[in-house]
C-alpha cells in the first residue's frame, strides 16, 4: 500500500535524512527544503535515471547545462515578463493570500472561513528579479529562470551547428528554476526553488501531432518502468483556458498524490513560438535549412516538462509500505533499485576486528559500481530493517562462516530471502540480480 498520508513520507525523510526543512535552526524558510545523505542521493539517481532514458538511451537528444541567471531580454522575448503570471486574491478577513485558480471554492477562504471577502484577482509575476554586479541600476537586472526551457531556445544555433543534429532532435537539460509561487505546498510538491528536468524536441512542423503523441506515451511510461504503479498514474489533456501563453496543446501526466490528482509533468505544443521570438528580439537565424529539400524553416517544438524534486515525492509516496512481520511492523520503500539512496549495505554481522577486514574488503568490490552503505551497529535484524526503510534493495553480510568458506549472504530488501554466495562471484551475482 503506498503512502495514504503525505506525513508519512515527511516524517520519514526528516527522520532518516531525505529532506530537512531549509535553515531549522533559524526556524525554517518557509518552502524551502535541504536534501540530506539519503535524500542527495535519491534525487541525483531521479535525475540521472531521466537522463539514461532521454539522453543516453537514444541518438537524438543532447544534454546542456545553462545559466541560472539570464538578462531580461531573454525573458521579455519568452513572453515571461509580461505573462508568466497566476492570479493572486486577498481575503479582506484574515489578510491571507491565495492563488485563485487553485481555490476549491472561489467565494470561501480556505484559511478563516469567510464567505465573499476576497479582492478581485490581480496578476502576479512569478519571476524572481536580482540585480547583477555592483551597480544597482536598471542596466544591471537579472532573473532567476522559471523553467530551464530557455537556455535550450537561446542556445538552439549553437547546438545544432556544434553536435550536427539535425530535426527531429532534442536539446535536454537538468537544473533549478525558481518561482515565486503565491503559495508553495505539499511539502517539495510546489517550491519556489526547484530542479526540473526538460527537453524541447525540434521537428519539422507537419510532424508535431505525431511527436507529442510519441512524447506522451514515452513519459507516461516512463514513471511505469521506474516504479509507480499504473493506476497511479493517468494522461489528462489540458482544457483551452488552461494553456499557457506559448502553447497549443499541453497533456498533464498525473500522479494521485494523497490530496487527489496533480501534475508530475507537462508535454506542450510550444510550436515555432520560441525561436521565432527569440530570432526577432536578438536578430539571430534561429531555423534549420534542410539541405534535402532545400527548405528552410523553424522547426516546431515538444516539450516534456518534468519536476525533479516533485516527481521524487511521488517516486516515495509510490514506494512506501508497511507491513506486519513477526508481529512487528515492517516500513519498506520499495524503490526501484535505480532510485534508492543505496543499491547496497554491506553488514558485518558483529563489530568485531576479525570481520572488518573481509567486510571493507567486500564493500571495495561493490562500491567501485554501486553505492553502497556501510553498518556496523546494532543487531543484524534492526539493521535489516533500518536498509528497508530507506528502500535498499540488497544488503551483503559478512558472518565469521565466511572468514572459512569465503562466502556471503545476499538478503534481498522486498521478499527477505537469504542466499549465501562465494565472494568472488558476488559482483556478477548483484549485477544479474539488479540487471545494472
Ligand atoms: P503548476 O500548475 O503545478 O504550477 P506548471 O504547469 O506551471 O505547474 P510547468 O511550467 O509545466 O508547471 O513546469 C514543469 C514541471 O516543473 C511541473 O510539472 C512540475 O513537476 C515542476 N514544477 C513546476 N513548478 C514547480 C514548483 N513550484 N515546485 C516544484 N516543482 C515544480
Amino acid at each position: 500500500m503506498p503512502a495514504t498520508e503525505l506525513d508519512q513520507i515527511v516524517n520519514l525523510c526528516k527522520r532518516r535524512g531525505f529532506v530537512y526543512p531549509s535553515a531549522e535552526i533559524y526556524g525554517g524558510f518557509r518552502s524551502t527544503y535541504d536534501y540530506g545523505p539519503l535524500g542527495s542521493l535519491m534525487l541525483r539517481n531521479v535525475k540521472d535515471a531521466w537522463v539514461r532514458a532521454m539522453v543516453q538511451q537514444r541518438h537524438d537528444v543532447v544534454l546542456i547545462d545553462a545559466a541560472i541567471l539570464s538578462p531580461p531580454q531573454v525573458w521579455e522575448a519568452s513572453g515571461h515578463l509580461s505573462n508568466f503570471t497566476d492570479p493572486l486574491v486577498d481575503c479582506t478577513n484574515c489578510k491571507n493570500r491565495f492563488r485563485e485558480d487553485k481555490l476549491d471554492d472561489p467565494n470561501t477562504c480556505p484559511s478563516c472561513g469567510a464567505i465573499g471577502s476576497f479582492t478581485e484577482a490581480r496578476q502576479f509575476n512569478l519571476m524572481f528579479k536580482t540585480q547583477a554586479g555592483p551597480l544597482a541600476d536598471s542596466g544591471a537586472d537579472a532573473y532567476l529562470r522559471p523553467e530551464t526551457a530557455q537556455g535550450m531556445f537561446t542556445n538552439f544555433g549553437q547546438v545544432l551547428q556544434t553536435s550536427r543534429k539535425k530535426p527531429p532532435f532534442g536539446i535536454a537539460q537538468v537544473g533549478k528554476s525558481f518561482r515565486n509561487e503565491i503559495t508553495p505546498q505539499n511539502w517539495i510538491f510546489r517550491t519556489r526553488e526547484f530542479e526540473q528536468m526538460e527537453m524541447e524536441f525540434f521537428v519539422p512542423p507537419a510532424d508535431g501531432p505525431k511527436w507529442y503523441e510519441y512524447w506522451c506515451a514515452e513519459r507516461l511510461d516512463w514513471y511505469v518502468r521506474h516504479g509507480i504503479p499504473s493506476d497511479m498514474l493517468r494522461l489528462r489533456a489540458h482544457g483551452d483556458d488552461e494553456l499557457s501563453h506559448y502553447s497549443t496543446g499541453t497533456s498533464d501526466v498525473e500522479f494521485l498524490f494523497p490530496w487527489g490528482w496533480d501534475e508530475l509533468e507537462g508535454i506542450a505544443q510550444r510550436t515555432d513560438f520560441d525561436l521565432k521570438a527569440h530570432s526577432e528580439r536578438s536578430g539571430e537565424r534561429l531555423d534549420y535549412f534542410d539541405q534535402q529539400t532545400n527548405e528552410r524553416y523553424v522547426p516546431y517544438v515538444i516539450e516534456p516538462a518534468a519536476g525533479a524534486t516533485r516527481t521524487m515525492a511521488a517516486f516515495l509516496l509510490a514506494a512506501y509500505d508497511e507491513e506486519v512481520v513477526n508481529d512487528e511492523t515492517r516500513t519498506v520503500l520499495r524503490l526501484h533499485p535505480r532510485l534508492a539512496p543505496y543499491t547496497i549495505a554491506v553488514l558485518p554481522l558483529s563489530k568485531k576486528d576479525t570481520l572488518t577486514p573481509l567486510a571493507h574488503q567486500v564493500h571495495k568490490l561493490l562500491s567501485d559500481r554501486y553505492m553502497v552503505d556501510y553498518d556496523e551497529t546494532q543487531a543484524i535484524g534492526r539493521r535489516y530493517r533500518r536498509q528497508d526503510e530507506i528502500g535498499t534493495p540488497l544488503c551483503v553480510t559478512v558472518d565469521f562462516d565466511s572468514l572459512d568458506d569465503n562466502a556471503v549472504t545476499i538478503r534481498d530488501r522486498d521478499t527477505m530471502d537469504q542466499v549465501r554466495v562465494p565472494v568472488e562471484d558476488l559482483v556478477q551475482i548483484v549485477t544479474d540480480r539488479l540487471g545494472f
